[in-house]
């Protein structure tokens, strides 16, 4: 594999939503933290060999004229200021309240209004503006995610030599789904801007390639993977994301020993989002205990929700759903010494979760739909000790990639607890065959492979 400054020469110029890192205002001004995240983990050494910039929001902590670069940063940090305005409506309502349910096949969570729009809009056209500025003609400028879709061909139209790559982290749905959003031949247009489209799967290729096609009346070539627009060629692909493997397998290593208990562990961890089917997951568990009550007093549900988005009402209401949920299965099947939920309504950092992976019998990941789950990859890379099962939703992008997981339909309760039973009876040889199998993959197809295959793509349709 080439070193990363191989991959085609030149700055690195990424824009994304949010900056890499986390900043906090204390008594001594601003600190800042990288983010936890795999891809600012992987993008930073590719960044500083390179050399370039990061253009994002720092997050209504950070005022405008605060210093959000360090002394020594080997790449431009350029924030994006927002607005009260802003963060309502580009950020909670056009991205959060519509883009997010749409293109997570939801449309019924879908809120759209022209006011919205403009503001997305406009800070689209800041965030363009501001990438301008950063790149020289050997630039490769990387565009991130649905905050930000028409980006690239703002900058493409100021700019027709700029050579830029999008990537959309989340799924892309289907042409009868796409099209209930009012100005989404806009979006399209603002996607292909780019000479590099990427999305998580290959069902997003396909679903792109036919919208494509019948929303802009332009010709795709689906062999070759390449939509024909305005003259230009534009190459589309898939390139699933990855985990930085190694760091999390090292955590689990160093992780604690495990705690004995009394109880076997079926372990899930999510944002608290509508999207994450937690509470069908508490549901399936209930269906469990009915049809399978030999797993009763022996079995424990430890859910992880990692508050999110909590201003908006929708999350609120789930919140309050779950809260219920939990309450009414406890109530219905605890015992003096034994519940069969545990709710931890908090965050984990890195290190300490890939303990819970570890110990973990069986991991319950089960997303309604889902653009890739990087929850399901952690919880494999921890597997350092006896192998744990992975039951993992169909409609999560990861399980593309899985086969060895135990696939389930996240609306089939019974099917669920099903796969659970399956899961906890299942003997040391064939979970010790199926995670190894995941292992070897998730290693070899880590977040550093997921940057290199990228910015090769880029490069090769750069030269043509
Ligand atoms: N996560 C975390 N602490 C927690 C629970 C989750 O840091 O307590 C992280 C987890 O390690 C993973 C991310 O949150 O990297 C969730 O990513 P995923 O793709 O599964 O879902 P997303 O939240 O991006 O939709």
């Amino acid at each position: 594999m080439p070193e990363p400054a191989a991959l085609g020469s030149g700055s690195l110029v990424i824009a994304s939503n949010r900056l890499p890192f986390d900043y906090e205002r204390g008594p001594h001004g601003l600190t800042r933290r990288p983010s936890s995240g795999g891809m600012a983990s992987a993008l930073d050494p590719v960044l500083r060999k390179r050399g370039g910039g990061w253009v994002g929001w720092p997050g209504s902590g950070v005022r405008p004229g605060d210093d959000v670069e360090a002394p020594g940063d080997p790449y431009r940090v350029i924030p994006i200021h927002l607005d009260a305005e802003e963060v309502e409506r580009y950020y909670r309502d056009f991205s959060n309240r519509c883009l997010w349910p749409l293109f997570h096949s939801l449309p019924g969570r879908t809120a759209f209004d022209a006011d919205c729009w403009n503001v997305y809009r406009r800070v689209n056209a800041r965030f363009a503006e501001a990438l301008l500025c950063e790149v020289n003609d050997r630039s490769l400028l990387w565009v991130h995610d649905y905050h930000l879709m028409l980006v690239p061909e703002l900058v493409r139209s100021a700019r027709p030599q700029r050579t830029s790559a999008f990537f959309l982290h989340v799924p892309f749905p289907s042409y009868d789904l796409f099209t209930l959003l009012p100005r989404h031949e806009d979006l399209l247009r603002g996607v292909l801007g780019s000479q590099l489209v990427g999305f998580q799967t290959r069902g997003c290729v396909k679903n792109f390639l036919d919208c494509a096609e019948r929303c802009l009346d332009t010709a795709v070539d689906r062999e070759s993977q390449r939509v024909m627009f305005e003259g230009r060629s534009i190459r589309v692909g898939a390139f699933p994301i990855g985990i930085d493997y190694s760091r999390f397998e090292a955590y689990a290593l160093n992780a604690p020993p495990r705690v004995e208990r009394h109880q076997r562990v079926i372990l899930g961890a999510d944002r608290l989002d509508y999207t994450k089917g937690i509470s069908q997951r508490i549901q399936a568990m209930e269906r469990l205990l009915v049809l399978h009550p030999e797993h009763l007093e022996r079995v424990t549900l430890v859910q992880i929700a990692v508050p999110s988005r909590c201003q908006v009402v929708e999350y609120q209401d789930l919140k309050c759903e779950i809260d219920e949920l939990v309450g009414r299965v406890n109530g219905r099947f605890a015992s003096a010494s034994w519940s069969p939920i545990q709710y931890l309504y908090r965050s984990f950092d890195h290190d300490q979760l890939a303990g819970l992976y570890r110990d973990a019998d069986v991991a319950l990941i089960t997303p309604l739909r889902d653009g890739m789950n990087l929850v399901a990859k952690e919880f494999v890379a921890c597997q350092v000790d006896d192998p744990g099962v992975l039951v993992l939703s169909r409609f999560a992008g990861a399980a593309d990639g899985m086969a060895e997981a135990l696939l389930v339909n996240p609306y089939d309760l019974d099917g669920t607890a099903e796969a659970l039973h399956q899961a906890l009876c299942m003997d040391e040889s064939e979970r010790q065959r199926r995670m190894t199998a995941l292992r070897v993959r998730e290693a070899e197809h880590d977040v550093h492979a997921w940057v290199d295959a990228l910015l090769r793509s880029a490069a090769e349709s750069r030269r043509g």
